[in-house]
């Protein structure tokens, strides 16, 4: 059973070290911090690295503890959060060192890159991951490793409005409100209240803002320059799809972001009902879920959209 031998690789392991993938969101976030809380419960002393960490998640339990470096580089054990592909992993050096690595995950477009791989694509946040394996390591889910975990589930279903979301998400929504965890004021940090820059960024893009193919499908964009006139901070363009998906006939919102190596764009795509933006985001090497995708493009500004136009077009 693939949880006995994570249990017996953590105990082995006298140093570890919890990672997730770039430009982390919430859940990454939360499931590193999840997952540091538990080893410190289990007798270990692990490191967590996040290269960027955003200012918005700052308030969430163990977020004091993460370093953007270490100077080991040869880790017993190498935990890989919420990341679906190597490429994609931040820190992964420290990976690709270790001893033994472990992928824990719910992207269907999961590439098993691990030692050993826990992967379940049903579930609708890689914290919701988590609640199972602690209840197998017999933890407690205490207010810090509660408050982790759904910071994880409330980001990635978009405040429990996804379709991915299971009974199970609501039980243990639940079982937090009966031991007193304040989930509203949760639910109103990591949801509800937008950076100062954020909201700049959301006037930007929303004036960019195209309706396309008979009003199914979204394109609008940043670049670098907006991020330098807006202070923008890492984290701050979280959440700006899902403003095209909310528009009633939209199937498709496309929303691109120029990388820090200016030829190339981030596209981030949300669906409603039908495409399946995983498959699209899959053929230029990205990945997701059939709801919610992304991936790296080369080329303009004007280049990369007709090539994501063009596969979309071909899915509606
Ligand atoms: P985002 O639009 O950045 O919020 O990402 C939506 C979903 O797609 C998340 O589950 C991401 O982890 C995943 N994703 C985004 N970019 C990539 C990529 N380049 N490769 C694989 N998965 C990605
Ligand atoms: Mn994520
Ligand atoms: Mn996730």
């Amino acid at each position: 059973m693939t949880l006995d031998t994570i249990v017996e690789e953590i105990q082995k392991a006298n140093s570890i070290v919890l990672l997730a993938h770039e430009s982390p969101d919430g859940d990454a976030i939360g499931s590193v911090l999840a997952m540091g809380i538990a080893l410190e419960n289990m007798g270990k002393k692990p490191d967590r690295i996040i290269k960027e960490y955003p200012r918005r998640f700052a308030f969430l339990p163990g977020a004091d503890k993460v370093k953007e470096a270490s100077d080991i580089e040869k880790y017993d054990l190498a935990i890989a959060l919420d990341c679906s592909d190597l490429r994609r992993l931040d820190g992964k050096e420290y990976f690709e060192n270790a001893r033994k690595t472990i992928v824990i995950d719910h992207h269907s477009t999961n590439t098993m890159y691990g030692d050993i791989n826990f992967v379940n694509p049903v579930a609708p946040a890689c914290c919701e991951i988590l609640i199972g394996i602690f209840t197998y390591f017999e933890l407690e889910i205490n207010h810090d490793l509660g408050t982790c975990i759904l910071t994880g589930i409330i980001t990635d279903t978009g405040g429990f409005k996804y379709q991915g979301v299971t009974p199970e998400t609501f039980e243990f929504t639940a079982e937090l409100l009966r031991k007193g965890i304040n989930v509203s004021e949760i639910y109103e940090k990591v949801l509800e209240t937008r950076t100062k820059s954020n909201f700049e960024l959301m006037k930007r893009i929303l004036n960019r803002m195209e309706v396309l193919e008979d009003g199914k499908v979204t394109f609008t964009y940043m670049t670098n320059q907006d991020v330098k006139e807006v202070n923008a901070e890492p984290g701050d363009h979280e959440g700006l799809v899902e403003i095209g998906r909310g528009i009633e006939g939209v199937e498709v919102s496309i929303f691109i972001r120029q990388d820090e190596d200016e030829s190339k764009y981030k596209i981030s795509m949300r669906s409603n009902n039908n495409v399946n933006v995983s498959k699209i985001c899959y053929l230029f090497g990205g990945g997701g879920h059939p709801r919610a995708a992304g991936c790296l493009i080369q080329g303009t500004l004007e280049q990369v959209k007709d090539k994501i136009l063009s596969e979309v077009k071909k899915a509606l």
